[in-house]
């Protein structure tokens, strides 16, 4: 068995795990050279024929999760297994290359799998804001290139990627209704779909419309083996133009009798994969302690109530929870939800703000080197190209958010997972 390792010139964060340990986990069946100076890493790429299990798989997570992006039965799989042994994975908000890649680094880093999600806002901004978005056509093609960026890059990091979207309100069904197309066409060229899964956000219409907005689409969806997440109830404050900060405070805590009418009408559609984004108390963004008041209690009395009308064991977690709004929250509070059941945590305030701030203190260490093309403390006609080259900020945003996710993948439990 060989482990496939970093290579030290990707500048890990100091609080990452030692090269050497990276990839421990992973089980490949033939040698397989370090990470990114050769292309293949995968059992398809070598074109070497597999057996059972395959060659390309890891020691601890079920055996159909593989490197790259996971979906369908694995997807579902790796959800339970996320569920049975105690974690959630990160979910982070990406708006550029760069933002995905530093968080297959991070994943990398903690040899655990991630979530990589596109914000409409953010899938347009991915096509660059200077195309037309009628009719979300940028957003649409914004996120099947960031799709297809992902789907080039995970195996190569050796990472499952679960690559998803992010809130859908009505107003935004179109650009799902673009990226499902894309999904299919791609399904029948591959057997699963482009993205893994999507989220429709509906909370803020009537629940019975909520309901079948969401039952529509899981039937499109099923034929595909994609996943669906739902949101019920509001998440408060403001994240991409979505404004819930006058919210009304009792639609901020979801209740059980809620949570069992969508599980009752989702899983009656064939072949349904869904999760449920339940409020309890969750705001986007960060806010000063004491102003934000989660009850995660609200998830447990949920997972009772759904065993009870499923005839299931007590202590049983039917429901598959996914937490809104992480940023800012006090871990006590996290790994409590953890405990009931959530398996996915959004992170998207917190990693922009680490982006900015290695910008910053690049700007603020280097300033004298960055006033002008030509001039700086070591002389007046010394050149400053290599301080003002883009890739110095940008770099050290990774670096920061790098360091700010590994952190992140701790307070999940989302570490040393293969
Ligand atoms: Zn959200």
């Amino acid at each position: 068995m060989l482990a496939i390792s970093l290579p030290s010139s990707l500048g890990l964060a100091a609080s990452a795990p030692s090269p050497s340990s990276v990839g421990a986990g992973l089980r490949v069946a033939r040698a397989a050279t370090p990470l990114m100076t050769e292309p293949s890493t995968t059992a398809e790429e070598l074109g070497i024929g597999c057996e059972g299990d395959c060659l390309v798989s890891y020691d601890s997570l079920p055996p159909s999760v593989k490197p790259g992006v996971v979906t369908g039965q694995a997807l579902v799989d790796l959800l339970d297994y996320a569920k049975a042994t105690g974690f959630a994975i990160p979910a982070v908000n990406c708006i550029t290359s760069s933002s995905i890649n530093y968080c297959l680094e991070a994943a990398r880093a903690n040899d655990a799998p991630i979530m990589i999600q596109f914000s409409s806002g953010g899938s347009q901004f991915y096509a660059g804001k200077g195309l037309d978005n009628t009719n979300f056509r940028a957003a649409i093609a914004g996120a099947v290139s960031g799709a297809y960026h992902v789907r080039q890059l995970a195996k190569k990091y050796g990472v499952p990627v679960i690559l998803h979207t992010d809130h859908c309100a009505k107003k935004l069904l179109p650009w799902v209704d673009g990226m499902l197309e894309a999904s299919e066409e791609f399904f029948a060229a591959n057997g699963e779909p482009l993205f893994s899964s999507h989220m429709l956000d509906l909370s803020e219409e009537p629940l019975d419309e909520n309901i079948d907005v969401c039952v529509e689409y899981m039937e499109r969806m099923g034929k595909m083996d994609m996943l669906l997440e739902m949101e019920l109830g509001i998440t408060g404050g403001e994240e991409d133009g979505v404004d819930n900060e006058n919210a009304n405070p009792d639609d901020l805590y979801t209740k059980p009798e809620e949570v069992w009418m969508v599980q009752k009408a989702l899983q009656a559609v064939p072949n349904a994969k869904f999760t449920i984004a339940a409020a309890f108390g969750n705001v986007h963004g960060v806010y000063a302690p004491g102003n934000v008041k989660l009850d995660p209690k609200i998830l447990r009395n949920s997972q009772e109530y759904i065993a009870q009308q499923l005839g299931m064991a007590p202590g049983s977690k039917p429901c598959a929870f996914v937490f809104h709004g992480g940023s800012g929250s006090a871990l006590e509070d996290i790994r409590e939800a953890i405990s009931y059941g959530v398996i996915k945590m959004n992170i998207d305030t917190d990693t922009q703000w680490s982006y900015w701030d290695g910008v910053r203190a690049y700007a603020e260490k280097n300033a004298a080197y960055l006033q002008s093309q030509i001039g700086n403390p070591e002389g007046a006609d010394k050149p400053n190209k290599k301080f003002y080259d883009p890739r110095m900020p940008v770099r050290a945003a990774e670096e920061s958010t790098v360091t700010r996710l590994v952190q992140c993948f701790a307070d999940l439990n989302c570490v040393d997972i293969f």
